[in-house]
């Protein structure tokens, strides 16, 4: 991955350091009642310039406990699944819809969600990937805006605009639903073979939003009756 081996560019320093600051920040968020049940904030984890970004649901109890995203048995599987097409952990980003842990790790609520979004648009704001492959429902319906779910569209790439960046999204099975059951584990590992081209191709950079064409008044012509 090009941007991962090549030296950050002053802007993408500047983005980096940005990302810091702006997990500093929400170490404290109190949006929403989840920040009373948890141990710490977990912002996110990896490389600020990647290319790729995996975004899952929420921290589980390990995720609550170290402060780091995909840390537990899914988290190992996610690396295994990486390293698997030669791509190092370290050279992605990882984050989750939610920044904290739902209690006993119950689904996030609409309303979670709501209060927690912001913070994923602006990490992805700040990193600018080209790839957000997104782990399971949650992630996959909030970034795409649309009802589908993750059996529907898994492996389907298509392109979105969040905020000023066109990325691909690519939707893929959540590693937690490939743990115990084979097949899905073969499914997630062919989704998985095709995020090197994915991450290949070039995204069309996205087209400012045309200016407002002014309407001409008729010239008057003057004097001719
Ligand atoms: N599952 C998730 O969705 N995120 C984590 O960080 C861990 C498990």
């Amino acid at each position: 991955m090009a941007a991962d081996t090549e030296p950050p560019t002053s802007v993408q320093a500047r983005d980096g350091l940005a990302l810091l600051a702006y997990g500093d920040v929400v170490a404290g968020c109190t949006s929403c009642a989840l920040a009373e049940g948890r141990t710490q904030v977990v912002f996110g984890v990896g490389s600020p310039t990647a290319d790729l970004m995996f975004v899952g649901e929420a921290p589980g109890f390990h995720e609550d406990k170290q402060g780091i995203p995909f840390v537990g048995a899914a988290g190992k599987l996610l690396t295994k699944l990486l390293a698997g097409i030669g791509i190092a952990r370290e050279d992605v980003y990882v984050a989750n819809v939610l920044k904290c842990r739902p209690p006993g790790n119950r689904d996030p609520l609409p309303e979670e969600i709501e209060a927690c979004e912001g913070h994923l648009f602006k990490q992805i704001e700040l990193i600018e990937p080209k790839v957000v492959a997104t782990l399971g429902n949650f992630a996959t319906k909030l970034l795409s805006g649309k009802p589908a779910g993750i059996t529907r569209v898994h492996g389907q790439e298509q392109e979105v605009v969040l905020g000023a960046q066109r990325v691909l999204l690519y939707p893929i099975f959540h590693p937690a639903a490939a743990l115990y059951t084979p097949r899905m584990l073969e499914v997630l590992e062919a989704d998985f073979r095709r995020i090197p081209e994915l991450i290949g191709r070039d995204a069309a950079p996205v087209e400012p939003a045309p200016e407002p064409v002014p309407v001409l008044e008729q010239p008057v012509q003057l004097g001719l009756f």
